[in-house]
């Protein structure tokens, strides 16, 4: 192992499909930027690799240009030129590889969703790692996420290291068990990986189905540091239930597996300068959150008559993971309860799409319920801050950023005791929380009664104790969900495992 650093800091390169403003589908994105940008402050040197997608958000890169450099990457049997860009990101140095392959892997108007989506990341892992190895480059820590860059791991050792990429210790973040990378064990050799090596029950052999290999398993079984996004998740994936199949090998590795929850931006989420609110506002004074609610309402053609009826919130993709049906059901309670309800929500499940358009026709005119059935960026910063509660009754959430966003414009959370709710929302009544954790409504059994449990009382206090409530939303307002305090915890990983290789290496 070769020490490349320049000053105190880390050499970080961060490998994902997707890092925000510019490549976002859902939390991947947030995380890549957020944890990030919290390591550069800390002064770590920090890069991260994407693909150069034709659909990425250009007008949030930075000097963007072509280096004068063409790396040749093998796939399938040949070598295939890239072309690699920089840019800058939010203040961070981005690579974005260009693969001069004929399948334009990269030039397909989406992120995800395409039938060779194992063929182009698999491609963008390896085409990553050579870019390294040709540049020079010496990081201390290769980060991958995802089943989409998983593949890193195993190239790294078997592939990359005998070449003299070898300074680095490699992370590996899952962000959601659901999305495993799964297929048919002869698509792992175009990438250079020995499928006769990795198709065994211990590597890469998918533990649900034998003809399959596992890209998560991979990335799991051959990363120094393996982790999750909060702590309650990373025990619910140990168990059957949770762990779709890869509870066994994640037991098995247990030792170099942790759970930290995300942050959040809190640049990007801020009502006291957030240029998408009409009125800014802080925990100090929250004349504005009050004016907010009443600009929204008359925008969306609510009624605005009752000032002091409660608005609750609900900001999601629309996917069964998300407690749809729970959804549907507390906008008719909200309703029941006095209540008014507001969905920002987008689905790409073409029929939870035409329900959900089924029930915002019939409440198309409603003065109290109004559900927006798209992705609306500007339309969220609004509904957070508008809001008094916000509803998130999820199945499971591996971390979940809508309760935190929620809490910091001062809307309280309702939210299921699941993964990284559970680590986030804590229920007023919870006699075993210390009064200052309690910051929100909670609720166990994904029903509706669960949902009555905690919206009925979250009502109550809001309609009998103003007082207690306001009280309550400074609390929540309050709370630091910064990404400093997860980043350190990533930094300590980091350093141990740098460390252990380190003083290995002297002992050799
Ligand atoms: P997931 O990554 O599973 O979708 P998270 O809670 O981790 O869920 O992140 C969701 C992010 O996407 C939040 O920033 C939220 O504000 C945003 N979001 C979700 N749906 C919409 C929508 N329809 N319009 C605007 N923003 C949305």
């Amino acid at each position: 192992l070769t020490s490349s650093r320049t000053s105190q800091g880390l050499y970080v390169i961060h490998i994902a499909a997707e890092m925000a403003p510019v490549a976002k589908v859902g939390g991947l994105g947030d995380v890549v930027s957020g944890l990030g940008k919290a390591l550069q402050r800390k002064q770590h040197l920090v890069e991260v690799i994407l693909p150069k997608y034709d659909c990425m958000q250009y007008d949030r890169i930075q000097s963007l240009k072509a280096l004068d450099v063409v790396v040749q990457s093998y796939f399938d049997g040949q070598l295939f030129k890239n072309k690699v860009w920089s840019g800058i990101i939010e203040g961070l140095p981005v690579y974005f590889i260009e693969p001069l392959h004929p399948a334009k892997f990269f030039w397909r108007g989406q992120f995800y969703g395409e039938h060779d989506d194992f063929k182009r990341f698999s491609y963008f892992s390896r085409a990553a790692l050579e870019f390294l190895l040709q540049a020079g480059k010496k990081p201390d820590i290769i980060h991958c996420h995802d089943w989409q860059t998983a593949f890193v791991a195993p190239l790294y050792w078997d592939i990359y290291t005998p070449k003299g990429l070898n300074s680095a210790r490699i992370a590996f973040t899952c962000h959601n068990f659901e999305y495993q990378g799964t297929t048919p064990t002869s698509e792992l050799t175009s990438c250079g990986l020995d499928v006769h090596q990795l198709n065994r029950p211990d590597r890469m052999q998918d533990n649900l189905s034998q003809h399959l290999v596992n890209s998560v398993k991979g990335g799991i079984v051959f990363s120094n540091i393996v982790t999750t996004v909060s702590p309650t998740y990373a025990q619910e994936v140990r168990t059957p239930e949770g762990g779709r199949g890869l509870h066994i090998t994640l037991n098995a590795h247990s030792r170099k597996f942790f759970g930290i929850l995300n942050g959040i931006d809190n640049e990007a989420w801020d009502p006291a300068r957030d240029a998408f609110l009409r009125f800014q506002y802080n925990a100090n004074d929250l004349h504005g959150k009050a004016e907010n609610k009443d600009a929204l309402r008359k925008q969306l053609k609510l009624s605005s008559i009752d000032a002091n009826m409660p608005l609750v919130g609900c900001i999601t993709r629309l996917v069964p993971q998300k407690g749809v049906h729970l959804i549907r059901h507390a906008i008719y309670r909200t309703l029941e309860l006095g209540g008014q309800f507001l969905l920002l929500g987008s689905s790409p499940v073409p029929n939870i799409e035409r329900e959900f358009e089924g029930i915002a026709s019939n409440f198309r005119n409603h003065p109290h319920i109004r559900m927006i059935l798209k992705y609306d960026e500007i339309l969220s910063h609004s509904i957070y801050a508008a809001s008094d509660m916000f509803i998130v009754p999820s199945l499971f959430e591996p971390c979940g950023l809508t309760q935190m966003i929620a809490m910091r414009y001062g809307s309280i959370p309702i939210a299921r005791k699941t993964g990284g709710l559970n680590d986030s929302v804590f229920d007023v009544d919870d006699d075993m929380v210390p009064l200052q954790f309690r910051n929100g409504f909670t609720f166990l059994t994904p029903d509706e009664k669960g949902v009555n449990s905690a919206l009925d009382r979250a009502i109550s206090y809001y309609k009998k104790n103003p007082e207690w409530w306001q009280h309550l939303v400074q609390k929540a307002m309050n709370v630091d969900f910064s990404w400093d305090s997860s980043a350190s915890q990533y930094e300590d990983l980091y350093e141990n495992s740098v460390s252990r290789a380190r003083a290995a290496n002297l002992a050799q």
